[in-house]
């Protein structure tokens, strides 16, 4: 055996081992067939033809590689953003399972969430007695101040009614009667986790607000919406709003939980917002939405308890953040700091001395609506071309916001944008209009290899590389670490093309 206690040697090297180089060649012989190379190659070359492109793109009622994840990993996204609260997922372990991973994998800290454990019986008679025991034991063991509860697939499509499971469990002594637990239906089947996050914090919102009469005083409350860079983000807001000395609230900020520090406890809970806050949320003057299309429900329902609701599409580069502060100066009728002026003239500056490289670069992203707006406007501003824009999550009304941006700039001529299509929708128009940059999540490594285009790491899921989620990229200074993160990748891909000996390194230089 190549491996044993006295030598460990990791996957990446142990695979190439004699005895492993055998068991993959007779996998192939035995269990794939044996189809011949030379047929693979044909077909592969094949699927980056054009021709190819307009049957990918003909396909209905088939989504292959989606970017986007399903409603109740969003709907744990929105409860972990609230104090002491557990969130309580009706539905099977499984799923459960990948939420706690998929977030433990991307903040690399530990994300508690339990489930009702539904199995076959459950899917057959309803799931009434899981959440009769789960609601009895998650309050039970891990004592939080608040269960928020959401669904997955199975208790959607067998049609178990929360309203009335959480009202039996309270009557059965579960939980005490007047024991919050704010719920929302999160159908995985439809929409995407942004979908899920929205119900969910709209669920907060009313389990808290409905019968409480407003009382209107001059406080703004901020939502981020689902958000990859939370842990980055919220600080970075927070920085901001304390320049201008406004009196804020921030509704739903997983930030902190997501980011405990290595001191020999473990916090099960840390930061949020309270309750008390969201009681007092309801009084506030206006609410600024950070993420539009990750909020829809949610900045509706505000708007109809009577608070001037302001929605933002990722505040990124120089304009997207002179918005984002020019909303607050009004909101809060205070003016923009001068610390933050001169942060702004930062910015302009780094542009300014890297403009030349990043000036007709062209850029192929995808994810999640609200991000895709906010990084299409700022590559505009940078004089680049966001040639292929894509979101599986984007609707009709995400792609008319998207064109009005490629129509008021030179640069948006050519940029064309792509609801509702998935990853290998980017796969053909990565073959048949090439582009210098690719900007998405970690599953862009994928295209990253087939497509041989680099990938800027932005947005969520990012599981290969470590450590991005602690970084803003709102305001002047988060945009300032995009950039830097864009032309980090230009440079490695023009030293990667500029490094053979004597034949193209006349241009690898010291000096970019
Ligand atoms: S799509 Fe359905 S089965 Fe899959 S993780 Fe989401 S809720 Fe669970």
């Amino acid at each position: 055996m190549s491996q044993n206690a006295e030598k460990i040697i990791d996957h990446e090297m142990l695979f190439r081992e004699p005895e492993y180089v055998e068991m993959f060649d007779n996998k192939k012989k035995n269990f794939e067939f044996g189809f011949p190379i030379s047929k693979m190659e044909e077909i592969r070359d094949w699927t980056k033809t054009k021709e190819y492109q307009d049957l990918n793109f003909a396909r209905e009622g088939l989504t292959v590689n989606p970017a986007k994840a399903c409603q109740p990993l969003g709907a744990v996204f929105a409860a972990v953003g609230f104090a002491k609260t557990l969130p309580f997922v009706h539905g099977s372990q499984g799923c459960v399972a990948y939420y706690r991973s998929h977030f433990s994998r991307h903040f690399k800290e530990p994300t508690s969430c339990v489930s009702s454990s539904m199995t076959e019986d459950a899917a057959v008679f309803g799931g009434l007695n899981n959440m009769i025991d789960g609601l009895s034991n998650a309050y039970n063991i891990y004592k939080p101040d608040m269960i928020a509860v959401s669904t997955t697939c199975m208790a959607e499509v067998i049609g178990d009614d929360l309203g009335s499971f959480i009202r039996t469990s309270k009557q059965k002594g579960s939980v005490p009667e007047e024991y919050d637990v704010p719920f929302a239906h999160t159908p995985a089947f439809v929409g995407s986790h942004i979908t899920g996050y929205d119900n969910a914090l709209k669920g907060v919102l009313s389990h808290f607000w409905e019968g409480q009469e407003r009382k209107p005083n001059e406080s703004i409350n901020f939502i981020g919406g689902f958000d990859g860079n939370v842990v980055g983000n919220m600080p970075e807001i927070r920085r901001i709003l304390n320049q201008f000395d406004a009196k804020y609230t921030v509704v739903c900020d997983p930030s902190e939980v997501w980011n405990t520090p290595t001191d020999g406890e473990f916090r099960m809970y840390d930061g949020g917002t309270t309750k008390d806050e969201v009681k007092q949320a309801l009084n506030a003057k206006a609410t600024l939405s950070f993420q539009g299309f990750s909020t829809e429900k949610t900045t509706k329902y505000i708007a109809e308890k009577g608070q001037e609701v302001v929605s933002l599409y990722h505040p990124m580069g120089v304009a997207g953040t002179d918005n984002l502060l020019m909303e607050i100066a009004r909101l809060t009728g205070k003016p923009i700091p001068e610390s933050l002026e001169k942060e702004r003239g930062r910015l302009m500056d780094a542009i300014a001395d890297s403009s030349s490289h990043i000036h007709g670069k062209k850029f192929a992203l995808y994810g999640d609506p609200d991000l895709m707006l906010g990084m299409t406007a700022f590559l505009l501003e940078l004089g680049a071309e966001p040639v292929h824009v894509l979101s599986t999550n984007g609707d009709k009304d995400w792609a008319e916001k998207v064109q009005a941006l490629f129509d008021a700039s030179p640069f948006g001529k050519g940029c064309h944008v792509y609801p509702k299509k998935d990853l290998w929708h980017m796969r053909s128009l990565l073959f048949t209009e090439p582009v210098d940059l690719l900007i998405g999540n970690t599953y862009g490594k994928y295209l990253e290899r087939d497509c041989d285009v680099p990938l800027i790491r932005m947005g969520f899921p990012i599981f290969d590389r470590h450590h991005h989620h602690r970084f803003p990229i709102w305001g002047y200074e988060g945009s300032m670490r995009v950039l830097v993160a864009i032309l980090d990748e230009i440079f490695e891909a023009l030293d990667a093309n500029t490094i053979d000996t004597a034949k193209t390194d006349y241009s690898y230089d010291i000096i970019r």
